[in-house]
């Protein structure tokens, strides 16, 4: 049964806000954390130096132009506390990400920064249609990764019955959501194609056998033609919701039952595009990179964080009331991230496991593909000519020995194939490491 299409708003007063009211909000709360990360954040304070640039010249949004960008690298860089603009003793949480090596990036949170984490999810709930009167059943998965607790926050923040499945387990998911009646859903959009292709199969009918009105899917790029089929799979509403560690997680933007956009929490955050080449700010209405400045985090504040994401900004007021911009649809990325089962892999990290591993040589190819609307992940690797055993039980032990490394490094499991000394394509250029097949 689809949501009733209401439009209930968690925070009005801000949500609502008038554009001239909010960009006083913005600059008030943007010299603050000009300030908060200058006066204590080292790496800030050196590239505002070097800019010739005082915590005073930031006066209003439109100054933003002249602040430095800060990159993933820079996370790695200070890896793990470089970047907290708070005593250690005030961080009250440490969430995490896939960098672009080994180690994972890090943030921390402060009581404040978990709050206001939390309102936004709380937000992005209710515009999906979310009461107290909800049981909201948590499939993304919990732990470091930002999906599982930030849904949880969020859902218990509006005082919905809220049920901490974690992600996996696609027979026990579909048995409490048919017998505790689960009416929403959050998980990645695939997963919850699977979990509806897996009822489907099962021979249960959503309109009869299950309660679910809507969803709140995200982690991940998906479609409109994907929504259709997650619709129609379910019987539900199913709303995009976006966010990222560095930010503060899942609720950075998230989609009204309009679903024409993900509204951004702007009295949190300031979006802007750039070009990612000449990194000039382009206006709204023009694809390009996302880039976000948190105005109200304590813990890690982010100034001019490059996502890496390409979008578009829209303006113009919803239905649904809120004022703030929406963001489309995510449509690529302007580096070589793939997000494979909602989960951030770069290239880089799977070949830092493949140096590691005797044996075989850093030639490489990964093949991404969606099997059953679930993600997967082939690794070719070429055997080293040299080390070149061609004993069962080596070749075996070198292929164990990756696929282990990997699910530790990268977090996911990936089908290991070794192929011959030389069989994969070289390249003059810029090499070919990914076939991406999916069919978004
Ligand atoms: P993480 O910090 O691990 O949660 O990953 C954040 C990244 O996931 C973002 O920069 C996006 O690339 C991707 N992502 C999150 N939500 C969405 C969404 N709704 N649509 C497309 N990509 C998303
Ligand atoms: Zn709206």
């Amino acid at each position: 049964m689809k949501a009733p299409k209401t439009h209930n708003i968690f925070n009005p007063e801000k949500e609502c806000m008038s554009r001239e009211a909010l960009r006083e909000l913005q600059n008030e709360r943007l010299r603050k954390t000009v300030k908060l990360e200058y006066d204590n954040v080292p790496v800030y304070r050196a590239r505002m130096d070097a800019k010739g640039i005082k915590p005073e010249d930031i006066r209003t949004v439109d100054d933003l132009r002249y602040l430095p960008f800060t990159n993933k690298t820079d996370l790695r860089d200070e890896f793990p506390f470089g970047l907290l603009a708070s005593p250690k003793s005030e961080i009250v949480r440490i969430q995490g990400s896939s960098g672009t090596t080994g180690k994972p990036i890090v943030s921390g949170y402060t009581e404040n920064d978990v709050e206001v984490w939390t309102e936004m999810v709380a937000r992005a709930l209710v515009a999906a249609g979310g009461t107290k009167d909800d049981i909201i059943q948590i499939a993304y998965g919990y732990g470091l990764f930002t999906g599982g607790l930030g849904a949880h926050q969020g859902a218990s923040k509006i005082g919905a019955m809220t049920i901490p499945m974690s992600s996996g387990n696609t027979a026990r998911q579909i048995m409490m959501m048919k017998d505790l009646g689960s009416t929403m859903l959050c998980c990645t959009p695939s997963y919850a194609t699977y979990l509806g292709e897996t009822i489907r199969e099962m021979g249960l009918d959503p309109k009869k056998d299950l309660k679910l009105k809507s969803g709140v899917f995200g982690a991940e790029p998906w479609t409109e033609a994907m929504r259709t089929r997650l619709e129609e799979l379910l019987d539900i509403d199913a709303c995009d919701i976006y966010g990222l560690t560095e930010i503060a997680g899942p609720g950075v933007a998230f989609e009204c039952l309009e679903k024409c956009g993900m509204h951004i929490n702007e009295d949190h955050v300031i979006p802007e595009i750039i070009d990612p080449v000449t990194e000039e700010p382009l206006p709204y209405g023009a694809s390009g990179e996302l880039v976000f400045t948190t105005i109200t985090k304590t813990g890690m504040p982010m100034l001019r964080y490059r996502t890496h994401d390409i979008c578009v900004l829209h303006p113009e007021k919803c239905a649904c009331g809120r004022t703030t911009v929406r963001m489309g649809r995510i449509t690529g990325r302007t580096d070589d991230m793939l997000i494979i089962r909602g989960v951030n892999v770069f290239p880089s990290q799977i070949e830092s496991v493949l140096v590691s591993v005797k044996g075989v040589a850093p030639f490489y190819m990964l093949i991404v593909d969606r099997v059953n609307s679930t993600d997967t992940l082939e690794v070719q690797v070429e055997i080293d000519e040299n080390g070149f055993s061609d004993t069962v039980a080596d070749l075996e032990n070198i292929r164990n020995e990756i696929g282990e490394k990997i699910k530790s490094v990268v977090g996911i499991s990936a089908k290991v194939t070794l192929v011959g000394a030389k069989t994969l394509p070289r390249s003059e250029g810029k090499a070919k490491r990914v076939i991406d097949n999916r069919k978004l």
